[in-house]
């Protein structure tokens, strides 16, 4: 059998290793120096005025709905495709996850859906912008300004991506960013928020350190002092400095690393079998980052999704499935409200499936996940 193709592999190379073993060797090591030059260099990536490093995009979520004073008893709009992270941050306040339909092309929460599931307690909507494509942020802000709502934008699969000339990470109130170990920037564990606000990022600043109202960074130099004052219950989110470094040097090739991926894409829609799968829509006015490339069996398929799974599988082809909707789990059913359906995701999270897209895999490799694909939908 040929190699094994994995579903992920991160782009790590002698630079990043050289940058962590630095980061390590310096002595320094987290709320450093490193985590100050990785957010200045993000935010001026995504055209931000301020960029937060934290631990994890879940704790940037969680820390953007501190920031805009979510209560219990609250309600947040999210979609009905996405990680379990987009919803529990919600449930951290005591307030309520509402689950919103996607559309069929692009599998972004539909702005249409939005007025169905407004009630007076609605705060907040968190859009994903599933796969990396940005979802349609025009209605859902003027949705958003018309009823009073803040809107934080789940980008843990959009980085680099813009939507109509404007950076993912300058255009909600606040954006979060996920630097998890399989996403488009890597450094193990981290994440980032983003916002154009001082009065959040103040917040932030604060909440990410124990609610503490100063660095570490300044308490531990000689010109900073040993007093600190603790001015909320905050939570321990900031970022080590040796992620940071590496944080710095998958940045610096981020653009890179996209146009990799968006190649892999541009090769599957070309080599799979139109007959047999759909592909979400590559809308025009926008850009994706490419971090998942999904497809949709048609019912002319010879096998079903969990079939094709496992048939790639035993030939050494990985493959995902993002995500199971979250109102078939356990934990958000009691969320689900006794009219709510979710035709489309539920629809389409039976015959989708996630196929490998990573930098570094070669044109050989997508080649043979495209033909072992065609052959088997076929059926010969
Ligand atoms: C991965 C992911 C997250 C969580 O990211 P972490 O950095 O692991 O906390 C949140 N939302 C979506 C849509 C994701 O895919």
């Amino acid at each position: 059998m040929s190699e094994p193709i994995p579903f992920h592999k991160a782009l790590i190379e002698e630079e990043d290793v050289q940058a962590v073993a630095d980061a390590v060797r310096s002595g320094w090591l987290t709320m450093g120096p490193g985590v100050l030059s990785f957010e200045e260099a993000f935010k001026a990536r995504v055209d931000t005025s301020y960029g937060l490093a934290v631990n994890s995009c879940t704790a940037a979520l969680h820390l953007s709905l501190d920031a805009i004073g979510l209560q219990a008893g609250d309600e947040v709009l999210v979609p009905a495709m996405t990680f379990a992270a987009t919803a529990e941050v919600v449930c951290y306040f005591g307030a309520k996850p509402v689950f919103i339909d996607i559309q069929a092309t692009t599998q972004c929460m539909d702005p249409d859906l939005l007025e169905t599931a407004l009630t007076s307690k609605t705060k907040a909507i968190i859009p994903v912008h599933y796969a990396g494509q940005p979802a349609d942020m025009d209605e859902i802000i003027a949705f958003a300004d018309k009823h009073g709502l803040k809107v934080i934008e789940d980008a843990a699969h959009a980085l680099p991506a813009t939507y109509k000339g404007r950076d993912i990470g300058s255009i909600g109130d606040l954006t979060a960013f996920s630097f998890y170990a399989t996403k488009t920037l890597v450094t193990g564990e981290g994440g980032m928020v983003t916002t154009n606000r001082q009065e959040y990022a103040d917040r932030i600043k604060i909440m990410r350190l124990h609610g503490m109202s100063k660095d570490a960074w300044k308490r531990n130099t000689s010109q900073g002092s040993w007093f600190y004052e603790v001015v909320a219950p905050g939570f321990k989110y900031n970022m080590t400095d040796p992620a940071a470094a590496m944080g710095r040097v998958q940045l610096a090739k981020l653009d890179r690393m996209a146009d990799m991926r968006r190649k892999i894409d541009r090769a599957y829609r070309a080599q799979l079998d139109c007959h047999f799968i759909d592909f979400l829509e590559a809308k025009t006015d926008r850009t994706s980052a490419a971090h998942l490339f999904v497809i949709k069996l048609k019912p002319s398929c010879a096998l079903d999704r969990n079939q094709l799974i496992e048939k790639l599988a035993g030939l050494g082809i990985m493959t995902s499935v993002h995500f199971i909707p979250l109102p078939l789990q356990p934990a958000y059913k009691p969320f689900v409200g006794a009219a709510q359906t979710f035709p489309v995701a539920l629809g389409a999270y039976e015959r989708m499936l996630s196929l490998p897209i990573w930098p570094g895999m070669t044109e050989g490799m997508v080649e043979r996940v495209a033909q072992t694909i065609n052959e088997l939908v076929k059926g010969d």
